[in-house]
């Protein structure tokens, strides 16, 4: 749901009538914990010991959202996005280490790895949009943008631990852009345009706790045990041929970093090494909103109403005429 300009600076002044109501007798503040899981969760699991760099995944996700590619289509898998960008969502980035000879091992071997938003559980996007614009669905916890109600602030880009929001610098009037888990194919019965492509299995789709089972049953093979996998996704039915199981590091990234992800990942190689972030069980968004409501409570009205007003101008410069504000009620 957006907020509107009128509603927005009405919420502003009733903000500032609480939070000066604070000011006058402030109650005591306390400590949140992270956010929980929603009910109906879905997510990817992106195995890098199946992932052999083919990057149909990275054609897919711009096909899927329109986006542009660089280079010719019969060259398409030739595209270099090696960064995510406002017209590169998802991209699969290599690590190699001294003669790079082995796969999935952190010495003279070599690894692939998937990066794309990670649909944080508690994400730090969502708790420093000033305006609603990024959003966790309630039920799927989808992260979600909506450009209508963005005022340019670029906090979410700051508050993303994995440097995923994109920022259109070069356009008049920027927006932001990230993987919204192609929830606009559902609608088609259609799902997560990476993970049905993938011919590996390396990127399936599904709900989160069938993922994180599936995780842990790799997991818990040993190496070189023969099974199949689930491919595109746990829903479909769809598996690889019968394959050995590799030998992976003892680390589900996404269980629990930064308050856990919908995106989970297995690999043979240490997950630092393949330039994701350390981070801590607790999601960064309960200590930032906990230090502010212990810090800040009289001074929350303030900025309340300095970001309506911040909105207010913003969305006056984006509109062309006629009465955008009641549009989004
Ligand atoms: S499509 Fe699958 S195997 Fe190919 S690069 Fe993407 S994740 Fe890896
Ligand atoms: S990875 Fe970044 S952009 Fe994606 S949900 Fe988490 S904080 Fe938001
Ligand atoms: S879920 Fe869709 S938007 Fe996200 S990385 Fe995969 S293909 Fe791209």
């Amino acid at each position: 749901m957006t907020v509107s300009r009128r509603n927005f600076l009405r919420g502003a002044a009733a903000g500032c009538t609480a939070a000066t109501a604070a000011v006058v007798a402030p109650a005591p503040a306390e400590a949140r914990g992270n956010k929980e899981l929603p009910p109906e969760a879905v997510g990817l699991l992106f195995d890098a010991t199946m992932c052999v760099g083919c990057k149909a995944c990275v054609v897919a996700c711009k096909e899927a959202n329109g986006l542009p590619i660089q280079v010719p289509m019969e060259r398409a898998y030739e595209d270099p996005s090696q960064a995510l960008s406002p017209t590169s969502f998802n991209i699969i980035k290599m690590y190699k280490e001294g003669e790079a000879k082995t796969k999935d091992v952190e010495q003279d071997g070599f690894s692939f790895i998937k990066r794309s938003c990670m649909h944080c559980v508690d994400p730090g996007c969502v708790s420093a949009c000033p305006v609603q614009a990024m959003t966790k669905d309630a039920k799927t916890g989808v992260v979600s943008y909506n450009a209508d109600a963005c005022i340019g602030c670029r906090y979410c880009v700051m508050a993303c631990p994995f440097g995923i929001p994109k920022f259109d610098y070069d356009k008049a009037v920027p927006e932001i852009h990230k993987c919204q888990l192609c929830n606009h194919l559902w609608k088609e019965g259609r799902f997560s345009a990476c993970a049905d492509v993938c011919p590996t299995g390396a990127t399936i789709f599904g709900p989160v706790p069938k993922l994180l089972a599936e995780a842990k049953r790799r997991q818990a093979m040993t190496p070189g045990e023969v099974a199949k996998f689930p491919r595109r996704s746990t829903e479909t039915g769809d598996q690889t041929k019968e394959k050995p199981a590799a030998k992976y590091v003892d680390h589900i990234y996404g269980e629990k970093e930064g308050g856990g992800t919908q995106m989970l990942m297995l690999s043979g190689v240490p997950f630092d090494k393949l330039g994701l972030p350390k981070l801590p069980e607790r999601s960064y968004a309960s200590m930032s909103e906990t230090v502010q409501h212990t810090l800040y409570d009289g001074l929350v009205a303030p900025a309340v109403v300095l970001g309506g007003l911040l909105a207010a101008t913003y969305r006056s410069s984006r509109k062309k005429g006629g009465s955008e504000e009641d549009s989004h009620e």
